[in-house]
């Protein structure tokens, strides 16, 4: 829904100079507004509405809750953290796992993601930053995607272009999202508890809330909250930042140490995509955890 223009871009390699500068005219992205204008009203007026009406059974709630968790966690720990930053390597079950619900979260495919996500973190603050703060809030929450972004590129993520897997969810990105984006929630759900629920919670609103989820780290994440270890960049740590995207809310610390696989650096900062990624390298699916020096993290410290 939100890729329209990835082959395109991919196409013509342009000059990195001027990759992603945002223009001063917007072209507007015409799908992409009308989707996110229907699972907006679908979540904040349908759902309300039927959940007084019918409820939802443990089941029901269940498989919401999985697919939800499930596509949050793939941008999380596999878009973001694993395939952006490279903190860990991952086995390819996990690899496989993140790129099929990460693809359900329609938030482009993973290099696609990356090589914007590594444009912010190159630019951040001007105008080549995709989702730079400075234009504003609901421009770097939601209105990036509703205008095209001139002339991004893959030059910046060459090293993704050697795993298989990725390049795969890349080039057939339409199949990889909507069969796990519409696909199998509806078909599972209807199944579970008929066709109404199906369309409203694991796939209206469950693409709702991971979308805004990831939407707040470019959002709140860069207004609100304290600058503990850079206070020349807009991340900020903030608390309501961390619990509504797994714990990635520790952005001022992601922005000055961003191959850390911690986020939330201390071991009681609420970071479940941390403990997911330790617990997967207990397991033997993840390996090469990238730690900085607790040395290193006391001298960036400073208090405002
Ligand atoms: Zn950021
Ligand atoms: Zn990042």
């Amino acid at each position: 829904m939100l890729q329209a223009t990835d082959s395109a871009s991919r196409a013509q390699l342009p000059d990195p100079a001027t990759a992603a500068e945002t223009p001063s005219k917007f072209v507007y992205r015409w799908w992409s507004i009308g989707f996110i204008v229907v699972i907006t009203v679908a979540t904040l007026v349908l759902c309300p509405i039927y959940l007084w009406r019918y409820g939802l059974t443990k089941a029901e709630f269940a498989f919401f809750l999985f697919y939800a968790l499930a596509s949050s966690f793939s941008i999380t720990l596999g878009y973001h953290r694993l395939f952006s930053h490279a903190a860990f390597k991952a086995a390819w079950p996990v690899r496989f796992f993140v790129l099929f619900f990460g693809g359900a979260a329609f938030e482009k495919s993973a290099m696609a993601w990356s090589a914007l996500h590594r444009l912010h973190h190159r630019h951040t603050d001007t105008d080549r930053d995709p989702y730079n703060i400075k234009r504003g809030f609901f421009y770097a929450h939601v209105g990036w995607v509703m205008v095209e972004i001139p002339r991004y590129d893959y030059s910046n993520i060459r090293d993704l272009a050697r795993d298989p897997l990725v390049v795969h969810q890349d080039r057939h990105y339409k199949l990889w999202s909507h069969v796990s984006g519409f696909l199998v929630p509806l078909l599972i759900g209807a199944w579970i508890g008929g066709w109404a629920y199906a369309i409203l919670f694991p796939v209206a609103a469950r693409i709702f809330l991971v979308l805004n989820s990831a939407f707040c780290i470019n959002s709140i994440a860069h207004t609100f909250g304290d600058r503990p270890h850079d206070h020349h960049s807009s991340a900020r740590d903030h608390w309501l930042g961390v619990l509504l995207t797994n714990g990635e809310g520790y952005h001022n610390f992601h922005h000055r140490f961003p191959r850390d696989y911690r986020n939330g650096v201390r071991w009681y900062h609420w970071d479940p995509t941390k403990w997911l990624i330790w617990m997967l390298a207990r397991l033997g699916l993840a390996s090469d955890l990238n730690r900085v020096s607790d040395e290193r993290i006391q001298n960036s410290t400073h208090h405002q």
